[in-house]
């Protein structure tokens, strides 16, 4: 009834941007990137009691248009023609698809504008003031470059919607992004451009893809100052995690004053995750989005569009991770105890390991690290270094 109003005092607090056809968004079964996430992710949801069916809006399909403001037109030929089976192997390399990381299957377009189509979604909901809150589980691929498709990312679905939120709204944009991988095409996406501040806390480039978003890459030309990367040192714990993240997110909103916030919340920052070396626990995912959520309230009148992202552990970590995003939206208490039984009777079957039986993960998760002292003073210098230029002091 209140949903289609403009009124804030009608709005809802929270949107799910969800249909089956986000799924067909699959290289292949034994690829890593793996859409079922969402499946779990909401299943888990919905055996909690936290979402029923008035929460959830499907997703539409991104127009040409609308992929050509952060895509060449050539680019999304190429990945129509590659869906349907009629390009070479040497053409879609050139493109980065047809490759080990990112595959052809078929619909490759159609099902890669559905997600960038949801992101939209998610971001008219909230700027016409339906929402305050909307989250594209299917989202946040942020790999995508201009061009190029590159690590399990065809289109990007955050650049599309940023460049759609300046065109259609005006706004200003701060982009956070905590998946383990840095958030390389968003950044080169907006890195001349001083309305859109991108943020991005990962492991460090040095063994990890895609070895950019050193604290150095500031911006550029009128942008400069406007690029913010934390790079943190691989066996990074918990308590590090999630000071150099709420600092950094807090003083840079505080410099950038922003008008909505979209958050990338990969879930491959945790111990479990095959693809990363970060130490993260659950208390990483559970703080994350509650922290971001406080940003918006306080700089943006709660506008707040969240996509998922990375997270390679899809029955142990993300559905737990990803669950935390909307109970925040929803302004829940970060649940404890037991997961729902029907849910781990439900996935055990098909789970190729034990899945974790409660919210919290076992404690100690792992052995103690003998560096941690080390790996938090490293940590902490490199957030002084980046956090310098909004801090008036010299660069070095
Ligand atoms: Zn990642």
């Amino acid at each position: 009834m209140a949903k289609r109003s403009g009124n804030q005092y009608m709005r809802k607090d929270a949107v799910f941007i969800y249909s089956e056809e986000q799924l067909g968004y699959s290289f292949s079964e034994t690829h890593p990137f793996n859409q079922k996430r969402i499946t779990l992710t909401l299943d888990l949801l919905t055996k909690m009691g936290a979402i029923n069916e008035n929460d959830i809006l499907p997703p539409r399909m991104a127009t040409d248009d609308e992929l050509l403001l952060a895509h060449d037109s050539k680019f999304i030929q190429i990945v129509k023609q590659a869906g349907k089976g009629i390009i070479s192997k040497e053409v879609g390399e050139i493109y980065g698809i047809g490759t080990e990381d990112t595959p052809i299957f078929p619909n490759m377009h159609e099902a890669s504008a559905m997600l960038v189509g949801g992101t939209l979604t998610a971001v008219d909901e909230v700027m016409q003031g339906n929402t305050k809150y909307a989250v594209n589980l299917g989202g946040g691929l942020h790999h995508g470059f201009k061009g190029k498709a590159s690590g399990f990312c065809v289109y990007n679905d955050s650049s599309v919607a940023i460049k759609y939120i300046q065109k259609k709204y005006g706004a200003r944009v701060l982009y956070i992004d905590t998946d383990a991988h840095h958030g390389d095409g968003v950044q080169w996406s907006f890195y001349d451009d001083p309305t859109v501040c991108t943020l991005s806390i990962h492991e460090t480039g040095r063994y990890l893809f895609p070895g950019t978003g050193k604290i150095t890459e500031r911006g550029n030309g009128p942008g400069y100052g406007t690029s913010f990367n934390f790079p943190i040192d691989a066996f990074t714990e918990d308590e590090s995690f999630l000071h150099i993240y709420k600092t950094a997110i807090e003083e840079i909103a505080e410099h950038f004053k922003p008008d909505v916030i979209l958050t990338q919340n990969g879930a491959d920052a945790h111990y479990f995750d095959p693809l990363t070396h970060l130490y993260g626990t659950m208390n990483i995912f559970e703080q994350i989005p509650r922290i971001a959520r406080d940003i918006a309230d306080k700089y943006c009148n709660g506008r707040w569009i969240a996509v998922g992202g990375g997270g390679y552990d899809i029955w142990r970590v993300v559905p737990r991770a990803w669950a935390q995003i909307w109970l925040t939206m929803k302004g829940q208490d970060a649940p404890s105890g037991i997961l729902p039984e029907e849910w781990l009777s439900k996935w055990q079957e098909q789970s190729p390991v034990p899945l974790i039986q409660t919210w919290e993960d076992p404690s100690p998760l792992y052995e103690p690290i003998p560096r941690k002292a080390e790996i938090t003073e490293k940590n902490e210098q490199m957030l002084n270094q980046s956090l310098r230029i909004i801090r008036n002091e010299t660069i070095v």
